[in-house]
C-alpha cells in the first residue's frame, strides 16, 4: 500500500533540538495572568502552568521548566508524549485561533521533562516533615504513580503494588508506540523512588484475603486499577488463527515481538481509540491492506477526528455501516462476513441506533482480524471491598475521588470507563490531596 516508509515506532512528535525548542517557545504570547488563565491551561486537566514554563525555555532554562511541570504534573514527562493535545492544551492556544499554528506544548514539555529527568533533577522540593500515616496504592499505572509520587512529596509512606514487572501500566503496554514506546517511564518510577515511593511490582493480588490485608496494613488504599481485558465479545469463528484482541496485540508489538502482519489484509472491528492505533499499527507494520468496520458512520465514530485523519494518512480505509457476523475461514482465518448497517432512532447513549440491513451480507477477505470493541471493568476485584460500589462498570466516587468505603480511594480508568493518562493524573492528584489531609 502507499501507506508508508515508516515503522510503528517512528515518532509522530519527535523531540526538539535545543534551537528549535527556544524558536517554538519564543512564539509563545504567554497570554493569561491574574485574573484570566491561558486558555491552555484551562484545557490540561493536570493545570500545569504551560505560558510560565513555555517562558523558561524561551530564556533557556529547560531545568527550571521540567521544574514548573512537575509542580502539577509528576509524569509530565510522559504526558508530553502520549496526550491528546489537539484536543487539549494545543487545541485551545490563542494562536490557533488567530489561524496561526498553535504552540506545540507537548513537545516542549517534553523537551523540558527529559532535560529535568537527565539532569537527576528531583520531582519535588524534599518534605518539609515525615508523616505517620501508611498508604498502599494498587495499580502502577498514571493514576497510582501519580498519586503515590503525590503523597511521598507530603512526606507520607507509600508502597505501589503492581502485577507487572515494570510500571506504567496501559503505558508501558498498550500506548501506541509511535507516541511511547517505553521511555521515559524507567527514568519517571526512578525520580518517583528516590522522591520516596516504595514499589512491589510482580504482585498479582488475586484474591479477597490478599486485598483486606493490603487494606488493614494501610490508613488509606488507593485502587488505580485501570480497566480489565477486551470485552467479552465473541463471534462464530472467533478460534480461528489470526483473530486477535487488541490488547494483547498492541502488547506483543510494545514488548518487541510485533504480529506478523506484513503482507497480509489486516480487518480492525471497532471505531474508537483503540481501533485506530491498532489500524495505523498494522499500516506501518506494512499490512497489504488495513480496514476498520464500524457499524455506525463517522459522525458517530468515538475517535478523535485528528487520529482519524493520521490513520487516513497512513493508508487505513474505513468501512461505515457495516457490522461483523462471523469470521470465516478453516483454520486460519480468511474474512469477515459483515452486513450492512442503516441508523434508526437515537438509542440511550443519544447516539442513532444502528441495525442490520436484511440480507446485506458480504464478505471482507482478511488474513489478520483484530477486535478492538471496548474492555471489561474489574467488577470481581471490586467487588471484595466492602463498601465499593460500581455503576455502570465505572468505581464512584465523591468530589474527593473517595469510594463508598472511607479508607479506600480510586481514579483513574476505573472510575471513568477509560479516558485518558492526564484524566488519570487529574483525579489521583486530587485523591492524594484529599488522602493526605485526612492522615496524621
Ligand atoms: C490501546 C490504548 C491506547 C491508548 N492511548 C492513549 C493515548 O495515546 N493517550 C492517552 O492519554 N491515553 C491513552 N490511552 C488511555 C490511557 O492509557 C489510560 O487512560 C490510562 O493508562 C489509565 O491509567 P490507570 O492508572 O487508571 O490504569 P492503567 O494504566 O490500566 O493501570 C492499571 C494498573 O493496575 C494494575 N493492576 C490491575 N489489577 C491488578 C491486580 N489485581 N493486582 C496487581 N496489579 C493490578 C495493572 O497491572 C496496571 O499496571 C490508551 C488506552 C489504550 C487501551
Amino acid at each position: 500500500m502507499a501507506a508508508t516508509l515508516r515503522t510503528p515506532f517512528t515518532e509522530l512528535a519527535p523531540p526538539l533540538s535545543p534551537e528549535e525548542a527556544l524558536v517554538e517557545a519564543d512564539r509563545c504570547l504567554e497570554c493569561g495572568g491574574p485574573y484570566a488563565e491561558a486558555p491552555c491551561v484551562v484545557a490540561c486537566p493536570a493545570d500545569v502552568d504551560v505560558p510560565g514554563f513555555v517562558g523558561a525555555i524561551a530564556r533557556g532554562e529547560a531545568e527550571r521548566a521540567a521544574e514548573i511541570v512537575w509542580q502539577e504534573n509528576l509524569l509530565g514527562g510522559s504526558c508530553a508524549r502520549v496526550c491528546p493535545v489537539e484536543v487539549l492544551c494545543a487545541g485551545a492556544c490563542v494562536l490557533l485561533h488567530e489561524g496561526r499554528d498553535p504552540i506545540e506544548i507537548g513537545r516542549l514539555q517534553r523537551y523540558a521533562t527529559d532535560a529535568g529527568l537527565a539532569a537527576g533533577l528531583p520531582l519535588r522540593p524534599p518534605a518539609s516533615r515525615r508523616r505517620t500515616g501508611r498508604v498502599v496504592v494498587l495499580g502502577a499505572g498514571p493514576a497510582g504513580l501519580t498519586c503515590a509520587g503525590e503523597l511521598a512529596a507530603r512526606g507520607i509512606e507509600v508502597t505501589v503494588v503492581d502485577e507487572r514487572a515494570e510500571p506504567g501500566g496501559l503505558v508501558r503496554f498498550a500506548i501506541a508506540p509511535y507516541r511511547q514506546q517505553r521511555e521515559p517511564l524507567p527514568a519517571e518510577a526512578a525520580a518517583l523512588e528516590r522522591l520516596g515511593v516504595r514499589f512491589r511490582l510482580g504482585t498479582r493480588v488475586d484474591s479477597p484475603q490478599a486485598l483486606r490485608e493490603l487494606l488493614d496494613g494501610a490508613d488509606a488504599l488507593f485502587l488505580g486499577v485501570g480497566m480489565g481485558a477486551d470485552a467479552d465479545v465473541a463471534y462464530p469463528g472467533d478460534e480461528l488463527d489470526g483473530v486477535w484482541e487488541s490488547l494483547p496485540f498492541i502488547e506483543t508489538l510494545k514488548t518487541g515481538a510485533p504480529p506478523a502482519v506484513e503482507g497480509r489484509r489486516v480487518a480492525v472491528l471497532g471505531g474508537g481509540n483503540t481501533a485506530v492505533d491498532v489500524a495505523v499499527e498494522s499500516a506501518r507494520l506494512g499490512a497489504s491492506e488495513v480496514t476498520m468496520i464500524y457499524r455506525r458512520t463517522e459522525t458517530e465514530m468515538p475517535a478523535y477526528p485528528h487520529e482519524v485523519e493520521q490513520a487516513r494518512a497512513e493508508g487505513v480505509s474505513i468501512l461505515f455501516l457495516a457490522s461483523p457476523v462471523r469470521f470465516v475461514g478453516e483454520r486460519e482465518v480468511r474474512g469477515v462476513e459483515c452486513v450492512r448497517m442503516r441508523l434508526a432512532e437515537p438509542d440511550e447513549s443519544g447516539r442513532r441506533r444502528p441495525e442490520p440491513v436484511p440480507g446485506s451480507e458480504f464478505l471482507l477477505a482478511a488474513d489478520v482480524v483484530v477486535k478492538a470493541i471496548g474492555r471489561r471493568p474489574r467488577s470481581e476485584l471490586l467487588s471484595w471491598l466492602e463498601g465499593v460500589e460500581l455503576a455502570g462498570g465505572k468505581v464512584v466516587v465523591d468530589g474527593d475521588f473517595r469510594t463508598g468505603n472511607p479508607k479506600v480511594y480510586a481514579a483513574g480508568d476505573a472510575c471513568n470507563g477509560g479516558a485518558t493518562v492526564v484524566e488519570a493524573v487529574r483525579g489521583a492528584k486530587v485523591a492524594a490531596r484529599a488522602i493526605a489531609e485526612r492522615l496524621p
